[in-house]
């Protein structure tokens, strides 16, 4: 289990790893204050996920983002100073599975990482189709009329939960807990924009979704295939 902080503030950067020696000592953490560096990391060290501060001295969390979706589908949490949505929504949409605002709890983060961690390992049926839509949720592939279409981790796992329960109503509720472990608050926030992001993947006309449905206030659920 590796751990890769990019983050400029010394303070945090040994607050984390602090709270993983004491509570996870088998992790390795490994850190580095520049954006650029920490994309190179990711090739090079292969850690199992990413910690990212929005605001580093070289480049933006977001464009370290941008580069590491080229390559990767590493789990990314943002960690953020900044309360605004605005950039929760914005690194929700460059990529990012989660995010934490700073000053974090440690039981907090930890729990975030594990849930994370965990989402990672195999589920029981692995190979779902639906219509034209087929994923395999361990690899997280997924392939619409046999093209390949590229899914960050978190949304492979919200498709796959809707699959697997294609026809029903999901609750933001169950789906937050199926994707991260907890209904925290901001859950359904967060779920919008992974969902928004998958439609952009996979409906025709995301604005019009035929695929993927909202039951308003309540979830979303899969339409049935035509
Ligand atoms: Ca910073």
């Amino acid at each position: 289990m590796k751990v890769l902080v990019i983050e400029d503030d010394k303070e945090i950067v040994d607050a984390i790893s602090l709270a993983f020696q004491i509570r996870w000592p088998e992790a390795k953490v490994i850190s580095t204050r520049l954006g650029q560096k920490g994309v190179e990391f990711v090739e090079t060290e292969q850690p199992d996920i990413v910690i990212l501060d929005l605001g580093l001295p070289d480049i933006t969390g977001f464009e370290v983002l941008r580069q590491i979706r080229r390559f990767s589908a590493v789990p990314t949490i943002i960690l953020t100073v900044r309360t605004e949505e605005a950039d929760v929504v914005k690194g929700l949409e460059w990529g990012a599975d989660d995010y934490i605002t700073k000053p974090f709890r440690q039981l907090e983060l930890l729990a975030r990482v594990r849930s994370m961690i965990r989402r990672h390992t195999p589920l029981e049926e692995s190979n779902l189709t639906f219509g034209h839509l087929q994923l395999n949720t361990d690899t997280g592939q997924l392939y619409m009329n046999d093209k390949e279409i590229a899914l960050t981790v978190t949304e492979n796992h919200i498709l796959g939960y809707l699959m697997k329960n294609a026809g029903r109503v999901v609750t933001h509720s169950n789906l937050a807990e199926a994707v991260w472990g907890d209904d925290y608050p901001g859950a359904t926030d967060s779920l919008k924009v992974h969902i928004r992001r998958l439609r952009e993947k996979i409906e025709q006309d995301p604005g019009k979704p035929r695929i993927i449905l909202t039951k308003t206030g309540v979830g979303y659920f899969l339409a049935k295939p035509e």
